[in-house]
């Protein structure tokens, strides 16, 4: 399939200061779309100017959530060179949040190639001030106009661009952390592995309720005894309890993050000993007491790594290395952002070049 380029003809005013950028306000001149039609297959690849989508207010989408959604960056390195991130595990996960929302498979391949091909036509709003991105949001919409439940036979592929900067106002700062006790976000058997928007719209009560008591995210445990941890907010989470670095294993509750399996690599090729397993914040606050959990921390294509330095379950609060990040965090965080932003060398051939800036 051939992609059809459709240049605007009004290009917006790009954002001047690179250190205001914020996350996930301002979008660039272009998206990819696609759309499904059943017995058509994907059909009509194209590039076209950012604007408005033109929806039927019967569209599936909108009354029953079948939509599947990824989240990745392109960086503009010091060298010069703008590159990806893993994004082949990106579309690879696209394909299997389809599968449990039964939304038709993507050619994974043909979506890398629209996405480099967009990413060099909006290239003038990669941003180039450190930690600084481009964030890159493929998702799925069903559009079939049709009251009643059942999987769409229409659906609308998009790629949206967005300059930014950090997620977390905290930058690299720790943040605090509200264990959520009486919500959940998803349960084994649910959609909680699937990158969808319903695991958000179920999360937003408790992020609200965390956010009023000046907390940045909340930490999920699992839904059926609320006692094993599972996630934080946007993020997978790691302890070190001694010299053990563990994170809750996937079983299907939890998002298997990128950043998570990269973390993982990186530790198990520096020698620590990592383990995914059933954690309970039980497990959490004994090591707390005991001086042994020294590091906690997030992991996200958003934030890259987040250390957390203070969590709050019930009247239990646990102060982590005094507040402050630790040296697997912080080595972690240098690795991994050096990777991404080419001041270091890439042993796992992580980074798919897209072009030069
Ligand atoms: C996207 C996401 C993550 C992080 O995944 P990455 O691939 O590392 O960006 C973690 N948890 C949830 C709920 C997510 O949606």
């Amino acid at each position: 399939m051939t992609i059809r380029v459709e240049k605007t003809q009004h290009p917006k005013e790009k954002p001047v200061d690179h250190n205001q950028l914020g996350f996930g306000d301002i979008f660039t001149d272009h998206m990819f779309l696609m759309n499904y039609k059943e017995g058509q297959g994907w059909y009509d690849p194209r590039i076209v100017p950012y604007g408005p989508l033109s929806l039927d207010p019967a569209a599936m989408i909108l009354h029953y959530a079948q939509e599947v959604f990824e989240g990745m960056k392109a960086y503009c390195g010091e060298d010069g060179v703008v590159r990806l991130f893993r994004p082949q595990e990106n579309f690879k996960r696209l394909n299997s949040s389809n599968e449990h929302v039964c939304i038709p498979p993507v050619d994974e391949e043909l979506l890398l190639d629209a996405l480099k091909q967009l990413i060099i036509l909006d290239k003038d709003w990669i941003p180039t001030a450190p930690n600084t991105s481009l964030y890159i949001r493929p998702f799925i919409i069903a559009t079939d106009a049709h009251l009643g439940v059942r999987p769409s036979h229409e659906y609308l592929l998009a790629i949206i661009l967005s300059p930014v900067g950090v997620y977390y106002k905290e930058g690299l700062n720790p943040v605090k952390i509200y264990v959520e006790t009486k919500y959940v976000r998803a349960v084994r058997g649910g959609l909680g592995m699937c990158k969808t928007s319903g695991n958000y719209a179920a999360s937003l009560k408790a992020q609200v309720v965390a956010n009023d008591q000046n907390y940045t995210q909340v930490l999920w445990l699992d839904g059926v005894e609320r006692k094993y941890i599972e996630e934080v907010g946007t993020m997978n989470v790691f302890f070190k309890l001694g010299d053990e670095i563990v994170t809750p294993e996937l079983r299907g509750s939890i998002l298997p993050g990128i950043t998570r399996k990269s973390a993982i690599e990186l530790l198990r090729h520096w020698g620590y000993k990592v383990s995914e397993r059933l954690i309970s914040i039980e497990e959490v606050a004994q090591a707390a007491k005991n001086g042994e959990l020294v590091e906690a921390f997030g992991t996200g294509t958003a934030a890259v790594i987040s250390p957390i330095g203070h969590l709050k379950w019930g009247d239990d609060i646990m102060e982590i290395n005094s507040g402050a990040i630790g040296p697997v965090s912080q080595k972690l965080y240098d690795t991994l952002t050096g990777i991404q932003w080419g001041r270091q060398r890439d042993p796992f051939g992580w980074m798919v070049e897209v072009c030069e800036k």
